[in-house]
Order: structure tokens, then C-alpha cells, then sequence
């Protein structure tokens, strides 16, 4: 079998919080094939680890997904503070004997060097175009952990466990691998807190992780931490504001000072992203649509409203709710033009990691979360059908099934863009419907 049709039955999609299922994006052909280890948001300690941990795994499956889009190099990008990782990658690659293809290079720390855009232009000079994605300037990026999946299915192994980080204003920071569909409630009780009544969390990294509104949820191949703060904490209390308030705060407040777009990751890039133009289009209730289309080259990293606006106003919203009521009058944004390059003044207006996390007001809960080896043996785990970019997967399995850890239990449907799930637990199917497959463990 070829390793796209490992990869497609072993029900990958990428493991870094988009979840666009792998085997769509290695169909491509491409000229680089990059690795984003850069892990930026804050407090997360995954791919780190995991690059420490799986080197030669990691590698292999990278280096295995490069040859399958034929590109001529693939580059990892790490931030170079990660000096263990760094020296342990270059020093397996050539033992591995992969060091005229697998290169290392070092990212800068700061924010959000992980995004997708960002990642390409550090480590390929080049641009991708405003509200395209990376194959259209020849590059294909896979996260650190879904190349080391992409290794476990070149062995045969489908997804069916997850690395997860739990963090925050918590007795114990940890991360751990758990099987998919574990009991969120489950992972967040390793925190060493019991009563979460005090508590928010907030799902993924502080930047662009939302607040959860209910802890009743289960594990996804998409998951890759926890924060857990107290409800007060300033963070929570930012993230927490309705799109309401956030209308009534803008209007009364901008200075039109444009240090939201200033700082922007994607207008540093050379794209038309400008976030004080929406501020000024929502205060002064503005009809030109076809200004307000740029809200659409929006990556949502939050920089703007939890790091750059003086007045600590809401960008990222007014370009959420512009975006929304354009979408809904079916109106697109057309690329005017087919190359960019950066602002002159990008390299001056980098966000420093240490400086947004004393923002933040994390400093204090910035710390390790080393790997832990505890297992996670809940009662019953609830997969769902959609975790992923794409149709549902269509359940293979009905209730009273018996079924192993690894078989498969949803399938993609036919000519669709979507994953295949699989059992993470051997038992018994005790409930098939409404988005999830639940087993109970032997
Ligand atoms: S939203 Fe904030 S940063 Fe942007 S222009 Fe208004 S005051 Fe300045
Ligand atoms: S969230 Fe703000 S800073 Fe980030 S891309 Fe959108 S407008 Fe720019």
C-alpha cells in the first residue's frame, strides 16, 4: 500500500489545531516540505517534547511525507532557544544519513512564529499570497506530531491517541499522550484540581485557544492543551467578552493610533490586513464593503487585542463581526496582486515571546509541563465523527460491537474531504449517533 493510503486509513489530520485531514495536503506536489515545531503559543510544551522524545521517528515520517510530495528540501523550523532540541534533530539526521535532504533552521522567539504564513516566509523567503495557503508558493507544512504519525502509519498504526499539555495557574503542569475521546473533565483533573467552579479553561493556547464553555467535551485528534486559569485573571476576562460588548467598547475608545495593524503578523507580511480600518469602519459605520473585504486575510492570532491595542480595544472582533456580515451577503475578497513582499519595518516590529507572556500576565505559570508517563484508563471514551476539516466520518460500527484499540469505526464518505476514526480503547460500542461513537473499556 502506498504511504498516502497509509496515511489516509490511519486517519491523520494535522495535529498542530487546524485539522485539515494530512493525506488531502500530501496529494500535492511541492518544492519544500517545511516541519512547524515552533510551538508559539505560550505555556504549551508538546512538540518540544516530542522532538526529544521521537527524534527518528519524527524525522523518518517528515523525510518520508517530503519524498511523497517530491519536494527537493525539507526544512524544520524550531525556535532556536530549544538548544536540546535543536542539537538532538542535527545530530539524528545525520545519523540517519538524511542530512543532504533534512535540514534545521532556526525560528526567532517570538509571536505567533508558528503560523502557517509566518513559518514559510522564515523559512523559504517567500510570501504567500493574501487568503492563500502554502502550496501556492511550493511549500507543503506538516506539524512535528503529525509527522511522527505519518511515521506510525507508514507501521500501520492509525490515530487514536493525543499529546496533550494541561497548564496554567494549576498545582501540576504536565503533558500527556491520552487515548481520543477521553473525558476532558478526565485529562483536566491531572491538574491536581478538583472543583473547577473557580476556574476557566480555555481550549489550546492562551492567544487563540477559546474559552470552553461547558468541560463536558471529549479529546480530539485537534487538541493540544489546557490552559487553566482563575476566572478573574485578566486573560479570562478578555476572552470571555461577547461580541455585544466588545461593539460598544470599540465604539467609545479608538484612537485610530493604528498600532493593531502596525504590529499585525499578516500586514508585516506584505498583505492588505489593516484592523484600524475595521475599528474605523464599525465606530463610524462606514458602507464601503469593498474596503471591508481585507477582514477576510484575518489568521485570528489575537496579537492585536491581547498585545498591541494601547486602549486594550477589540480589532480582532471588528474584523470577526465585518467578516461575518460580508459572509452572509456572499462577498469575497479578490487578491489584487499575485506577489508580496515584506514591510521594511517587519523585522523591527516582531513580538517578543517573553514580552507577550509578562502582557499576559502569565509569567508566573510560564514553566515545564514535562511528559508524564501516567495512564489515563477512563471508563468509557466518546469519539466524534467530525474532528477535522471536512464531511463526518460515516460509523462502521453499531451498538453492542465489540472492537480493539486501533480498528476502525468511522469511514470517510465517499468522493469527500474528510478523516477516518478509529477505536482508541478495546470494548464494547455503547452508544453510535449524534457525532460520536462511545465505547465502553473492557
Ligand atoms: S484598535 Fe487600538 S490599536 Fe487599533 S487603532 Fe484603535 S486604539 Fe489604536
Ligand atoms: S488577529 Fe489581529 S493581529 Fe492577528 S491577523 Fe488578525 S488583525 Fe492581524
Amino acid at each position: 500500500m502506498s504511504l498516502l493510503d497509509l496515511v489516509k486509513d490511519a486517519g491523520i489530520i494535522g495535529a498542530g489545531g487546524a485539522g485539515f485531514p494530512t493525506h488531502a495536503k500530501l496529494a500535492s506536489k511541492a518544492e519544500y516540505i517545511l516541519m512547524n515545531g515552533a510551538e508559539c503559543e505560550p505555556l504549551l510544551r508538546v512538540d518540544q517534547q516530542l522532538m526529544i522524545l521521537f527524534p527518528d521517528e519524527i524525522i523518518k515520517g517528515f523525510a518520508e511525507a517530503g519524498r511523497l510530495v517530491e519536494a527537493k528540501k525539507a526544512i524544520i523550523g524550531i525556535k532556536g532557544k530549544h538548544k536540546e532540541v535543536v542539537s538532538t534533530l542535527r545530530e539524528r539526521i545525520s545519523a540517519l544519513q538524511l542530512g543532504d535532504y533534512v535540514e534545521v533552521k532556526e525560528l526567532a522567539d517570538m509571536y505567533p512564529a508558528g503560523d502557517e504564513q509566518v513559518l514559510v516566509y522564515e523559512l523559504t523567503g517567500r510570501v504567500v499570497p493574501e487568503a492563500g495557503i502554502p502550496i501556492q508558493v511550493g511549500c507543503v507544512v506538516v506539524n512535528s506530531e503529525t509527522a511522527l504519525n505519518i511515521y506510525n502509519a507508514s507501521l500501520g498504526k492509525a490515530v487514536t491517541e493525543k499529546y496533550i499539555t494541561v497548564a496554567g495557574d494549576i498545582p501540576n503542569r504536565l503533558t500527556i499522550k491520552v487515548p481520543v475521546g477521553t473525558p476532558v473533565i478526565d485529562v483536566l483533573k491531572l491538574s491536581g484540581i478538583e472543583n473547577f467552579d473557580d476556574y476557566t479553561v480555555i481550549d489550546g493556547g492562551p492567544m487563540m485557544g477559546p474559552v470552553m464553555s461547558s468541560l463536558d467535551g471529549y479529546v480530539t485528534k485537534k487538541n493540544k492543551g489546557f490552559v487553566i486559569l482563575k476566572k478573574q485573571h485578566y486573560l479570562i476576562r478578555k476572552k470571555s467578552m461577547k461580541m455585544d460588548q466588545t461593539k460598544r467598547i470599540n465604539r467609545a475608545s479608538c484612537e485610530q493610533c493604528r498600532m493593531c495593524t502596525d504590529l499585525c503578523p499578516r500586514y508585516l507580511l506584505g498583505h492588505n490586513m489593516q484592523p484600524h480600518k475595521m475599528m474605523r469602519t464599525l465606530n463610524y459605520t462606514l458602507a464601503d464593503t469593498e474596503e471591508q473585504k481585507i477582514s477576510y486575510l484575518c489568521c485570528q492570532c489575537n496579537l492585536c487585542e491581547l498585545f498591541s491595542c494601547p486602549a486594550g480595544l477589540y480589532p480582532k472582533a471588528a474584523n470577526q463581526y465585518i467578516k461575518q456580515k460580508l459572509m452572509e451577503q456572499n462577498l469575497r475578497y479578490q487578491p489584487v496582486q499575485k506577489e508580496y513582499s515584506p514591510r521594511k519595518s517587519r523585522e523591527h516590529r516582531l513580538l517578543p515571546s517573553k514580552r507577550l507572556v509578562a502582557r499576559l500576565g502569565l509569567r508566573d505559570f510560564d514553566k515545564p509541563a514535562p511528559m508524564t508517563e501516567i495512564g489515563l484508563n477512563s471508563e468509557q471514551v466518546s469519539i466524534a465523527t467530525s474532528q477535522h476539516v471536512g464531511a463526518p466520518a460515516v460509523p462502521v460500527v453499531s451498538v453492542g460491537d465489540h472492537v480493539q484499540a486501533g480498528q476502525l469505526i468511522g469511514k470517510i464518505p465517499e468522493n469527500s474531504l474528510g478523516a477516518a476514526i478509529h477505536a482508541s480503547i478495546a470494548g464494547t460500542v455503547v452508544e453510535c449517533g449524534n457525532g460520536f461513537v462511545t465505547i465502553r473499556r473492557d
